[in-house]
């Protein structure tokens, strides 16, 4: 019923003639839908996120996005890749298919105010709020669909945070179930609410975990720091302070938002060296950030090659990656095309072009922009008035609610504002 009712406020909008543009009415129309769903998408949000699913494990919530998508009339497709959902909309003609993507998993924490210090599992990524947002895109399309030239997908993502979702639903046979020509998706970011911001290219770093293998003659302390000092070495940015702040990202001077940023070109360490052990082995690893693809596989040789040529080199056996992620690649065309329709709709001072790469982070969104065109954004979710200002995987993460509001307006209208503009 209440379905119904929007469907026909929609239709009435549409027909509004009073000399406003086509694309204003499209702005009011996703905004007054987007506030009318407000709270029951704040309701999804909190269910999800008191009940966080481990990545692999999302039945329950991936339950809740089947239930929700088929109330909405979609067409839906479950299990692929795992947990994963889809869900199809078709518009009024046929034409672009375009795809949202989101995550759904949560992420095991260490709270640093609980005594016990026990990770707990917890959605301190925001993927539950990713979840609500796309749910809330997917009902405010699908009120729309007569105006729609072309066909929308919904992806639902299981397991973004061990890095396996996307490629295992891939693997499943998702782009034989849907052929999209463009794919999006967002992440909550610690900029101010009502922002959106992207670029083109590389997003992060690229993030690689370095282990190198020894036999048991190895002198573990030694080599430890030696290794320590190796990877030191090759640490390279612009600045002599410790930038790797949140206050540094979001700086205007020295930010992500700024030609001059500090975040264009460095080599860090994520952690310090740990030591293992497997029973006639030990091994050394490291987890390091860098932003520039062509020094990663020359920078393992060196490495390697320093090892071997040391007083460690006789216990050597081998240099290889528990972590080798590639980062979020934007095709350059999609995202300026993206950002500049964005900035026609909301305005410059709401849209960031980003030039930095962010480092300690890093998103599996790469493997379907491997496939297709696509674009990732980073949503505005922090309010600094109200002491909302975290990064996520901290224990203070939190995002403005309202966030959610603004998610599923800006991108509802963006997305029509795209797939019709681009009619095939
Ligand atoms: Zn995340």
């Amino acid at each position: 019923m209440k379905f119904k009712l929007a469907i026909t406020f929609c239709l009435l909008l549409s027909n509004i003639p009073n000399g406003s543009t086509e694309e204003n009415i499209n702005k009011d129309k996703m905004a007054h839908l987007s506030n009318q769903i407000f709270d029951e998408l704040v309701a999804i949000r909190n269910d999800i996120h008191n009940h966080p699913e481990l990545a692999g494990k999302e039945k329950r919530t991936s339950k809740i996005v089947e239930d929700y998508l088929l109330g909405l009339g979609l067409e839906v497709k479950t299990g692929i890749g795992g947990h994963g959902v889809v869900g199809i909309l078709n518009g009024s003609k046929k034409g672009k298919k375009m795809a949202w993507r989101a995550d759904m998993d949560a992420a095991l924490h260490v709270f640093d105010n609980k005594l016990n210090h026990k990770p707990q599992v917890a959605h301190i990524c925001g993927h539950d709020v990713h979840t609500a947002i796309g749910l809330g895109i997917a009902n405010v399309l699908s009120k729309c669909k007569d105006d729609i030239i072309g066909t929308m997908y919904f992806i639902f993502q299981p397991a973004e945070e061990s890095f396996e979702g996307a490629k295992a639903m891939i693997e499943d046979g998702l782009f034989e179930e849907i052929q999209p020509d463009e794919v999006f998706g967002l992440h909550v970011f610690p900029t101010e609410i009502g922002t959106v911001s992207s670029k083109p290219n590389e997003l992060f770093a690229y993030q690689r975990r370095i282990k190198l293998t020894f036999d048991n003659t190895i002198d573990q302390e030694a080599f430890s720091g030696f290794f320590q000092e190796i990877l030191e070495g090759f640490i390279r940015h612009n600045t002599n302070s410790e930038p790797w702040s949140l206050d540094y990202l979001t700086d205007p001077l020295e930010g992500l938002s700024n030609p001059n940023t500090i975040y264009d070109d460095y080599f860090i360490l994520g952690s310090n060296v740990s030591t293992r052990f497997e029973k006639d082995k030990t091994s050394f690893e490291c987890t390091y950030y860098e932003t520039d693809s062509t020094r990663l596989n020359s920078m393992t040789r060196r490495i390697s090659d320093l090892v071997i040529d040391s007083e460690f080199g006789k216990s050597y056996i081998n240099t290889s990656f528990t972590a080798e992620r590639p980062t979020v690649i934007n095709d350059p065309k999609l995202t300026d095309e993206s950002l500049s329709i964005l900035k026609k709709l909301y305005g410059d001072e709401n849209v960031n072009h980003f030039y930095g790469q962010m480092p300690y982070s890093n998103e599996d969104f790469i493997y379907y922009q491997n496939e297709v065109p696509g674009v990732m954004f980073l949503l505005g979710a922090s309010n600094k008035e109200k002491g909302i200002y975290a990064l996520p995987h901290t224990s203070e993460f939190k995002v403005d609610e309202e966030v959610i509001k603004i998610g599923v307006n800006y991108f509802s209208t963006f997305l029509v504002e795209k797939i019709n503009n681009n009619k095939s």
